[in-house]
């Protein structure tokens, strides 16, 4: 990966906090393109909110997306482009909580912070025998105790990398290599029979359903845009006009429930397409989305909320991965 053995904490801030949510395999892209547009913290600073979360697309957990802005802003003014070498220093940043800030001042600074991440999580938990999950913050000090203990002072950054490829490599999830482990002498969980039950599982999450009703609506050749500004997910991106229900319903009831809020006349209005049933799974909702393309000849109430954008510019805007989907669809 590019961001391992270098000490640029630029690149490594930007690496951790694009795999805060996201594997490894999906996030090396965005990194590529994010070190190419933006090669460093200046350059990030100076970009426009709306061309950084364009870049920013389809990776989801859009705070991040605005407290890397908010960060990178703060480093360039205040502190003339230099990113901060203390732990402290680096933990009242926004964006970043302990796990990033041990990465970052052990990786770029050489500082003595061990990073517990989920993989070294699952390695401590089977070879200490760690009965307790590793997602509540008393928990997860437990964890940073444990493995702050056992940081070797001399090979800091190598010690943080080699615990973290081994439980990526070695002591995997499902069909750890326990075989071929150097630790299996002394693993609790190879010992006791315990690796499919340690580390202990995070709690199911129940889903919350959502159903999303979007009209596009189209005036001459533009279309109304929505900019997401309440605190709720895909905070910053962008939307067409919503109805949002708790079931399903008709394309009519969406309609009457617009022309009601705008005072639109129904007869004013045409529907040129009615889409099917979309979804989008995110990790603590289930999305279902239907799209209505619609025509309107008169001006609507509660304009101000809107953008009329040429429909043929939409691809400049940052959206739901969702509402890409449908674009594409078309
Ligand atoms: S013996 Fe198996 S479970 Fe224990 S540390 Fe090694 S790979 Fe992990």
């Amino acid at each position: 990966m590019p961001w391992k053995g270098i000490n640029d904490p630029y690149k490594i801030w930007l690496s951790e906090i694009i795999l805060q949510q996201t594997r490894v395999e999906q996030g090396l892209d965005y990194y590529n393109r994010f070190i190419k547009v933006y090669p460093d913290i200046n350059a990030l600073a100076g970009a426009s909110d709306d061309k950084v979360f364009k870049l920013w697309e389809g990776l989801g957990y859009y705070s991040r997306c605005k407290n890397l802005l908010a960060t990178a802003r703060y480093i360039s003014s205040e502190l003339n482009g230099i990113f901060p070498k203390t732990y402290t220093e680096i933990l009242k940043l926004k964006g970043i909580g302990p796990y990033t800030a041990a990465a970052i001042s052990s990786f770029a600074f050489a500082l003595p912070y061990a990073v517990v991440d989920g993989n070294v999580a699952r390695v401590l938990s089977r070879i200490f025998g760690i009965k307790i999950s590793f997602e509540s913050t008393l928990n997860k000090k437990i964890f940073q105790n444990l493995a702050q203990s056992l940081l070797d002072p001399d090979f800091l950054g190598h010690y943080n990398q080699a615990i973290m490829d081994f439980g990526a490599i070695v002591c995997k999830p499902a069909q750890p290599l326990c075989a071929e482990c150097p630790f299996k002498k002394n693993c609790y969980a190879f010992k006791n029979n315990l690796i499919h039950v340690l580390p202990v599982k995070k709690k199911k999450i129940v889903l919350k359903k959502r159903h999303l009703n979007y009209l596009l609506i189209n005036k001459g050749d533009k279309v109304a845009l929505i900019k997401r500004d309440e605190k709720d997910i895909w905070h910053q991106l962008f939307e067409f006009y919503l109805v949002e229900t708790d079931r399903n319903i008709s394309k009519n009831q969406v309609i009457e429930k617009f022309c009601a809020d705008n005072q639109v006349e129904s007869a004013n209005l045409k529907i040129l397409n009615y889409s099917p049933e979309l979804f989008q799974k995110l990790t603590h909702q289930h999305i279902s989305c239907r799209f209505i393309e619609i025509k309107i000849s008169e001006r609507l109430k509660n304009s101000h909320r809107f953008q009329w954008v040429p429909r043929s510019e939409l691809k400049k805007f940052p959206f739901p991965r969702i509402i890409n989907q449908y674009l594409e669809s078309l």
